[in-house]
């Protein structure tokens, strides 16, 4: 979509950008363009997108052979997004917080989204308790974000989300985005990011993957202290300085 055609569509639906929901709406075509195309969704499978907004990403998506369903918050976008797209088989909506609604939607190899700044972190927590995971996944997210999901031990980014993240998936940053393509311009730098299932995951259950991420979070939440003080582990050693494979080792060890 064009900026005019934003612009033209939320007027025509009496709605404005709501920055509580993270509404930036991406209007740079070639952008849109390279994002569905780093995805890459296999024909016949089924894609899930998260936040579509107005459809900038959607309108791209549904012209390919695959199964799309999209999950938007918004009532007056969902509204809008039903009588755009209401012609395509391949089209189905599920209205409501992304972060409950994702597992009541039929499992997806790949999950694509524009996502809402403020709840990008539950939103890829509770996809981790999706079973099956998705294989492939492209997030736009904010910088500081995916530093932090790329991040090695010893960094002061490495915490429990990127120890939960790379457990299960390799990341590539692929872009970086400068505000001026969406509208409005939010406040924050922008990265496009690609996930991808790692083959010999650790093999833990949705219920498993929860008890590891609570360990881990219990064990980062005081980053100064030695990790003895904050979990059931006589060690000199503090939360940063554990690999992600030490991580998955002391879970097994404690649970
Ligand atoms: N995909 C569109 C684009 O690229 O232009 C819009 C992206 S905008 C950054 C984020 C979208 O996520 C908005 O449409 C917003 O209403 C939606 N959103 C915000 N919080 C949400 C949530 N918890 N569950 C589902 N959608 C949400």
């Amino acid at each position: 979509m064009t900026l005019t055609e934003i612009k033209q569509a939320l007027a025509a639906n009496h709605l404005r950008p709501l920055k509580s929901l993270g509404q930036n709406f991406l209007f740079d075509q070639n952008i849109c363009r390279q994002i569905v195309a780093w995805l890459n969704p296999e024909p016949g499978s089924a894609v899930v997108e998260i936040g579509p907004g107005l459809g900038a990403l959607t309108e791209l998506l549904l012209d390919l052979d695959i199964g799309l369903t999209v999950l938007e918050i918004d009532k007056g976008l969902a509204a809008y997004l039903r009588q755009k797209f209401h012609r395509f088989d391949n089209f189905k909506l599920a209205e409501g917080d992304a972060v409950e609604t994702l597992h009541t939607v039929p499992s997806a190899s790949c999950v694509i989204g524009n996502l809402p700044y403020n709840v990008s972190t539950p939103l890829l927590v509770s996809m981790l308790e999706l079973d099956p995971l998705p294989r492939h996944c492209v997030f736009m997210l904010q910088k500081e974000l995916a530093q932090r999901l790329a991040a090695a031990p010893h960094s002061k980014e490495y915490g429990a989300v990127s120890i939960l993240i790379q457990s299960y998936y390799s990341i590539e940053t692929l872009k970086s985005l400068k505000s001026n393509v969406f509208f409005p311009a939010p406040e924050i730098d922008s990265v496009v990011l690609r996930m991808d299932l790692k083959p010999g995951t650790p093999g833990f259950s949705p219920e498993e993957r929860r008890a590891f991420y609570a360990l881990v979070r219990r064990g980062f939440s005081q980053r100064r202290k030695k990790l003895r003080n904050l979990i059931e582990l006589d060690s000199d050693r503090r939360a940063e300085e554990l690999s992600v494979s030490e991580w998955q080792e002391l879970y097994r060890k404690l649970k």
